[in-house]
Formats: structure tokens, C-alpha cells, sequence
């Protein structure tokens, strides 16, 4: 379990994870390969190739036991653990994920909100108060605070993600537009820059549809 898996295999585990729990909701208990491979439109060796790296979960003749394999799906992401979450920069974008509950269910915990503008400060978003970046620290030094999204501006991201780190922060989603510079031995970063995903659409109508 400690061997190096890359990335590209741990990007495909969330949609894994996806299908199966829409599986289990709908009562499926079983899936052979070539029907898991069909609804998923991957193919059942590049499923068994991905599911090989934590162990392999199938069996000849019997194919997938869903739940089971949802379970380890879950484990193998961390989502059997509770994460807490604060939010950095109460704008629209950081109040729109406050604000979205389906995080929850996977065990993604909000339990505080940050920003420097005194007009909100104070204020609730779902019952979880916004505090100003004063209390910052003192948050971070007596909660265990798994993940900060970073929803301010690009200007301060940066200092602040260095800061987080100090204080013992260990990953970081980043929606701010700039590219964090922080030693990689001390912390993760997911960056979610919705811009470059938009550019990306954009390149790819220009070329199939203009
Ligand atoms: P968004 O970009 O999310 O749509 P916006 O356009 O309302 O938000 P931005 O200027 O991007 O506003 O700022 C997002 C939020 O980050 C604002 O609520 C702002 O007060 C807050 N913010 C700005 N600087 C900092 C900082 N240094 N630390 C914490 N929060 C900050």
C-alpha cells in the first residue's frame, strides 16, 4: 500500500467511487467486469489494471462485490476519515462552496470561514460564523484544520498558504489564480483554477466547432 501510485490512477478513483455508490443506490450488490467497463466506458483491463495497484478487488467468474469495493474505494481516498475544512476569502466563489452541502456527505467538514472584510465578518454562512484573519492562527493552533480552500485573491494567496503551512496546515485547495510556491515535503496542493479549465473549453470549441 505504501508504493508510489500515480496520480493519474488516483484521478480516476473519485468517478470509480462515483459508480459505484449510484450502484449501490440503486440496490446493485454485483457487477461483472464487462458491465462495470461498459457503464463506466472504460475498459475492463484498464479497470483492473487501476484496481491492481491497491490489491485488485475482483474475482473470476464473480466480478465486482460493490459495496466492498465502494468501501476500499472510500479508504483508499481518505474518505472514511472526517476532514475539516476552513474556507480563506468569503467572496462569491468561497461562499458558493460554504454554501454547497454535498462535501459533507463524503465527510468533508466546513468548520470555519475567513475573511478581512469587517462588513461581513461576523456574519453566519450555514451556522458557521466568519471570522477575521486575526484568529487565524489561534484556529489553526487549537482545531484540526485538514484542508484551508483558498477563495481570496490572488496577491495575499500565496503568504497565506506559506502561513498555513507554519501552522501545521497540510493541504490545500487552491482556487486562487496563481501558482503556489511551497515545499512539496510539507504540504499538498489540488489546484482548482476554474479559468483554465473555461480556456481549455474554449480551445476546444474553437478547433472542433468554429
Ligand atoms: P470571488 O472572486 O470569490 O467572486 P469577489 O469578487 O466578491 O469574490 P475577491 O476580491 O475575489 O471578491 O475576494 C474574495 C474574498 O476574499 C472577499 O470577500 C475579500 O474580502 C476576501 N479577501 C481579500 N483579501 C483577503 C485576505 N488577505 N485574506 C482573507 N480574505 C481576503
Amino acid at each position: 500500500m505504501n508504493k508510489e501510485i500515480s496520480q493519474a490512477v488516483i484521478r480516476r478513483m473519485p468517478r470509480y467511487y462515483r459508480y459505484l455508490g449510484e450502484l449501490l443506490e440503486s440496490g446493485v450488490e454485483r457487477i461483472s467486469s464487462g458491465d462495470l467497463s461498459r457503464l463506466m466506458k472504460v475498459t475492463a483491463s484498464q479497470i483492473r489494471q487501476d484496481l491492481n495497484n491497491f490489491g485488485g478487488f475482483g474475482q473470476q467468474g464473480y466480478g465486482y462485490n460493490v459495496p466492498y469495493l465502494y468501501d476500499e474505494i472510500g479508504k483508499i481516498l481518505g474518505l472514511n476519515q472526517t476532514h475539516n475544512i476552513i474556507i480563506i476569502g468569503v467572496g462569491n466563489l468561497g461562499l458558493a462552496i460554504a454554501n454547497y452541502m454535498k462535501f459533507e456527505k463524503l465527510g468533508f467538514k466546513l468548520v470555519a470561514l475567513f475573511d478581512i472584510n469587517p462588513n461581513i465578518i461576523g456574519q453566519e454562512v450555514r451556522g458557521i460564523k466568519i471570522r477575521s484573519m486575526e484568529e487565524l492562527e489561534d484556529f489553526c493552533r487549537n482545531n484540526a484544520v485538514d484542508i484551508a480552500a483558498l477563495t481570496m485573491p490572488k496577491a495575499t494567496a500565496d503568504n497565506i498558504a506559506h502561513h498555513l503551512v507554519e501552522m501545521g496546515v497540510h493541504a490545500i485547495w487552491n482556487f486562487a489564480h496563481v501558482d503556489l510556491d511551497l515545499p512539496d515535503e510539507s504540504v499538498v496542493v489540488e489546484n482548482v483554477h476554474l479559468s483554465d479549465s473555461l480556456m481549455q473549453l474554449s480551445y476546444n470549441i474553437t478547433k472542433n466547432f468554429k
